[in-house]
């Protein structure tokens, strides 16, 4: 629970406001950044929600702040829903992708995402990407949704809470071998480096170098599910990696880079940075610049 007393000074004045918790893992800017922003080492409000829908918006990132840094007056808080995750962040593919809110101190805020989709026969095929910390309201909705078949797990960092996940849905894990240890569990290992179809409308790209075992999700073609191999950055705009980052081979994770060339993505949905909507032919172009920019030795 957010603390008026340890109130950030960065923030701008009115009922909304982050508190000295905040453990800086930009949730609540990459959901609502017309209300926060980062600060350095933490964020802040930059401005107040003015009328319903910026409230509701401003209430959800509330909600999915993983340490409950964000505090709001009590006559706001009666007015956070219980339906606004998961929140639909693409749609008229062969299924729906939603951004699943809830994020869990232990994959340090990292996104997660659901893919709503169905079979042939008209029964709910969904797939949870990584794991959103455990929620009975985030459980319910999805529930309506039609449950969780699968959850692929993007690498050791991001799976949270996947066993009540896996329990509550009868959800069937994957995670790559070298990271399985984070979840041993799991029922499912993928391995090696080479691509592997799950169904015609999904695919597993392993991305070694981030960690070990880390994999991408390419869904209906177009929709990369990244984990934390890569996203997209705000100042300067456009798709990056960072060595700083890279927990364990930067070599490897530059090779990475190189195998996703082939594909044009047209969504870019990581675990942790903005989440981006990119142009045919944009990915190439972003792709083949970031790794021309380590070339020269820059940051990427
Ligand atoms: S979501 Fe919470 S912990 Fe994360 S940056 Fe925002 S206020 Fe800080």
């Amino acid at each position: 629970m957010a603390r008026p007393a340890e109130r950030l000074a960065a923030n701008v004045a009115g009922p909304f406001y982050v508190d000295a918790s905040c453990i800086d893992c930009g949730t609540c800017w990459q959901f609502d950044p017309a209300h926060f922003a980062p600060t350095g080492s933490t964020s802040h409000v930059r401005a107040q929600p003015a009328g319903k829908t910026e409230t509701r918006a401003a209430l959800l990132a509330l909600q999915a702040c993983p340490v409950a840094a964000i505090g709001a007056t009590r006559e706001l808080l009666e007015q956070t829903t219980a339906d606004g995750f998961p929140a639909l962040v693409a749609s008229r593919l062969e299924g729906n992708v939603h951004y699943c809110g809830w994020a869990s101190r232990r994959s340090f805020g990292a996104s997660s995402w659901l893919i709503t989709r169905r079979r042939s026969d008209g029964r709910a095929n969904n797939v949870l990407i990584d794991s959103p910390r455990w929620s009975a309201p985030l459980a319910r909705r999805i529930d309506a949704l039609g449950g969780v078949s699968r959850i692929l797990l993007s690498h050791r960092d991001d799976v949270a809470d996947h066993a009540a996940w896996a329990r509550h849905f009868g959800a069937e894990r994957w995670i790559h071998s070298a990271d399985a240890d984070a979840a041993p569990q799991a029922e499912h290992r993928f391995e090696g480096s080479n691509p592997l179809a799950l169904d015609d409308d999904l695919l597993v790209v392993p991305v070694p170098g981030h960690t070990a075992g880390s994999v991408a999700v390419l869904f209906a073609g177009q929709v990369l599910f990244s984990g934390d191999h890569l996203w997209w950055g705000v100042d300067p705009p456009g798709v990056m990696a960072s060595r700083r980052v890279c927990w364990w081979n930067w070599d490897e994770q530059l090779r990475s880079v190189e195998r996703l060339l082939e594909f044009d993505v047209r969504w870019l949905l990581p675990g942790h940075g903005r989440w981006h909507a990119l142009a045919a032919g944009e990915w190439r172009r972003e792709l083949e610049q970031m790794l021309a920019r380590e070339g020269q030795g820059g940051e990427l």
